[in-house]
């Protein structure tokens, strides 16, 4: 949709070019959200197209996708045949849309967007990523996946500051995974996604739950835990007015799906190491 409240257009070829940050100012990524409802209060877009921060790059530390990477590159990608955690990301697509959105939408955008539903943000979670973010003076800092989004459309990003960089750490790229998903309605948004991460070696098991709390929240397990152990972790770590609650679900239904999720998950992983 047009937004006519929108004065002034930036396209940066570098950071150091945004001189200033004012309230009413926006980085403009996909445009696939930005354009979807009216935002009376932005009068200002930087568009981070230019700064071509698109990369998917294989480093010694790992895997790195810019901020500004397509959501749709990432399952053209050719990745090291042992990083069987990748299908997650490639899940987070699939799951996602059609292509008329993945084709514009960009993996930074969709977690700074900070959405509960994000299919990203429970995948960073479980894998342990590790975003990097530059502030309005160009200094970077670095911080954890699970310490980013703080509710439902928030996240700690302050005026001006920019995701640049996600990282994924070499050794959890070697983990198997298993993405699930849950909607009310066939096209409807996730009651609840989890994203389940083994590690045969040492049997650790990670969940990145998501859509079902407004930030996506991590559940670790030094070994492989049984129904009961896991039924216990998700009642004692998440209390149930943690849930969402709304006119698609209660906070119970909630959280019933998702140790059933949760369950039915990690027996489909295991099966794989049969
Ligand atoms: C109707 C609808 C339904 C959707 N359903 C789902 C869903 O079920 N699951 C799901 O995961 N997603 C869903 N989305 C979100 C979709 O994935 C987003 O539109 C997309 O991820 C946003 O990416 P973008 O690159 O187009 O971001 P934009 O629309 O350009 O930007 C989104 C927000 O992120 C900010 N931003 C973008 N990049 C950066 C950056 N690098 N640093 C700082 N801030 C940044 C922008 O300022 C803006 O506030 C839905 C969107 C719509 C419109």
């Amino acid at each position: 949709m047009d937004l006519p409240n929108i004065e002034t257009y930036l396209r940066p070829t570098n950071l150091q070019a945004v001189k200033t940050w004012s309230p009413g100012w926006s980085w403009l990524a996909g445009g696939t959200w930005l354009f979807s409802e009216p935002q009376p209060h932005l009068k200002v877009l930087v568009d981070l197209e230019k700064l071509n921060w698109s990369e998917i790059e294989v480093t010694p530390e790992g895997l790195a996708i810019g901020a500004t990477c397509k959501m749709e590159k990432l399952l053209n990608f050719s990745y090291p045949e042992s990083w069987t955690s990748v299908k997650a990301l490639q899940s987070a697509v699939h799951h996602l849309a059609s292509f008329k959105v993945t084709n514009m939408a960009t993996v930074g955008g969709n977690i700074c967007l900070a959405l509960p539903v994000s299919n990203f943000a429970p995948v960073m979670v479980a894998l342990e990523a590790i975003y990097e973010i530059i502030n309005p003076t160009s200094q970077s800092y670095r911080v954890d996946a699970i310490e980013f989004q703080t509710g439902a459309q928030q996240t700690i990003l302050q005026p001006g500051e920019v995701l640049r960089k996600i990282s994924i750490p070499l050794p959890n790229l070697e983990w198997l995974v298993n993405f699930k998903r849950i909607a009310i309605t066939t096209a409807g948004y996730a009651a609840s996604i989890v994203v389940t991460a083994y590690h045969p070696q040492s049997s650790q098991v990670r969940f990145g739950l998501g859509a079902c709390v407004p930030a996506p929240r991590l559940i670790k397990f030094s070994s492989i835990p049984t129904s009961a152990e896991l039924s216990e972790a998700l009642l004692s770590e998440i209390s149930l007015s943690e849930f969402i609650e709304d006119d698609k679900a209660s906070a119970s239904y909630r959280r019933q799906v998702t140790q059933i999720l949760m369950q039915r998950s990690l027996e489909e992983i295991l099966c794989q190491t049969l």
